[in-house]
């Protein structure tokens, strides 16, 4: 008998599963919008130009594979901090923000939950409802308290702004506040910038941390700016915050774990207190993070031509999946004779469309069109193509009625 008797299968996760279940169809028509990876209009994943060069710069500098410190590539460290909060923000300048390399988005989560799970004990993260799925693994595994607050209203399959608010004004004082910097994944609908004022006065009021999450930053409107303008506004009210970021999907580096946690505090000194536990808390964990996407990075914001070039190959993309969003909702609309209102799909932002449809008809959508997607009724517009536009309106309203 197995010592490993013991341990049960663990369920697919239902985001990466979707993938494997993709994988094995054999129907011509299938279609995966499960993952949020961008692809081509031929449906092929996408390495960036400038990534391209900056990975040529870096062999032609025979750059080495020395280890990293703890805390990851100063260079990058420094650049990223400085695309989130702007180079002139107050906050860099005074040295208020400790910035550590992380693996991604996910790894950079998780070391902000270590944190608060080691010096906030009890302290609560109040996430979206909806939310990204991996956020509550990431929490649970970090032995951090979560609880939701209302976000998506299904009646208007828009933002529940009152509920939002009430939930976060009843959070226990010293909670934190996981908020989407921009692009709300799942369901692609986002604060307007009233609101985002509304949400700091209750935060600020209420003696609440917001923690901003940040994965989509110039994917969303295909200005790196305006994508940061929610964290900016929290930082101008002089407000600490945690932000974690992820160059996944602006740069296509989802396979090369490149990340940062950036944690603003009200002094110089507790900054650099912060910092030198964040790195405690990531060498057990796992020593020190990959150098090659963190050069990449560097390379490309520390260079002003091909930053200049990364930022038009942005707008390429935010502008594909838009395009993907119009025609969809061009399609439905004219395919749809019961008079349903479809402009919420035009009405979010960033690679996905929560769709509404329930756990049953996104069965459907799988089962009878081979349209590969979560359960929660999101699709990923960065895996469709403006020739299956008119296949998945079809397979939409079908599974709806
Ligand atoms: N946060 C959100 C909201 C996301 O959608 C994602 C990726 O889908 C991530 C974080 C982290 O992704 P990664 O770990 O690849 O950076």
């Amino acid at each position: 008998a197995s010592r490993f008797e013991g341990v049960p299968m663990a369920p697919p996760d239902p985001i990466l599963g979707v993938s494997e279940a993709f994988k094995a169809d054999t129907n011509g028509l299938k279609l995966n919008l499960g993952v949020g990876a961008y692809r081509t209009e031929e449906l092929q994943p996408y390495v960036l130009d400038v990534v391209k060069k900056a990975e040529n710069l870096m062999l032609e500098r025979g750059n080495n594979k020395e280890y990293l410190p703890i805390e990851g590539l100063a260079a990058f460290n420094k650049v990223t901090a400085e695309l989130l909060f702007g180079a002139d923000n107050p906050v860099i300048k005074q040295q208020r923000v400790a910035t550590v390399q992380g693996l991604s988005g996910t790894g950079s989560l998780r070391l902000a939950a270590a944190l608060i799970e080691r010096y906030f004990p009890g302290a609560k993260v109040l996430i979206s409802s909806p939310t990204w799925g991996n956020h509550k693994n990431i929490f649970n595994d970090a032995r951090v308290p979560w609880s939701e607050y209302r976000y998506y209203d299904p009646k208007t399959v828009g933002l529940d702004f009152e509920g939002m608010i009430a939930d976060i004004k009843a959070a226990p004082e010293g909670s934190f506040v996981l908020l989407h910097g921009c692009a709300h994944n799942p369901t692609g609908i986002d604060p307007t910038p009233e609101q985002w004022e509304k949400i700091a006065d209750v935060i600020q009021q209420e003696n609440l941390i917001p923690f901003f999450d940040v994965a989509y930053q110039g994917f969303a409107s295909g200005s790196l700016d305006a994508d940061a303008s929610s964290v900016r506004l929290f930082a101008a009210r002089g407000l600490e915050l945690v932000v974690a970021q992820s160059y996944s999907k602006n740069l296509g580096l989802y396979a090369e774990r490149i990340g940062a946690i950036n944690v603003v505090s009200s002094s110089a000194d507790a900054a650099a207190r912060v910092k030198s536990q964040l790195k405690r808390l990531a060498r057990p964990m796992y020593s020190n993070p990959p150098i090659h996407g963190a050069r990449i990075v560097a390379n490309v914001v520390g260079d002003p031509a091909l930053f200049n070039e990364w930022k038009a190959e942005m707008e390429l993309m935010a502008g594909r999946i838009k395009n993907v969003r119009q025609k969809l909702y061009d399609s439905l609309s004219s395919k749809d004779k019961s008079g349903k209102d479809w402009s919420f799909v035009l009405k979010q932002i960033g690679m996905f469309s929560f769709t509404g449809l329930n756990k049953a008809q996104s069965e459907n959508m799988t089962n009878k069109w081979h349209v590969y997607m979560t359960k929660d009724g999101r699709i990923s517009l960065a895996g469709l193509s403006l020739a299956k536009c008119e296949y998945l309106a079809d397979a939409i309203i079908d599974s709806y009625h």
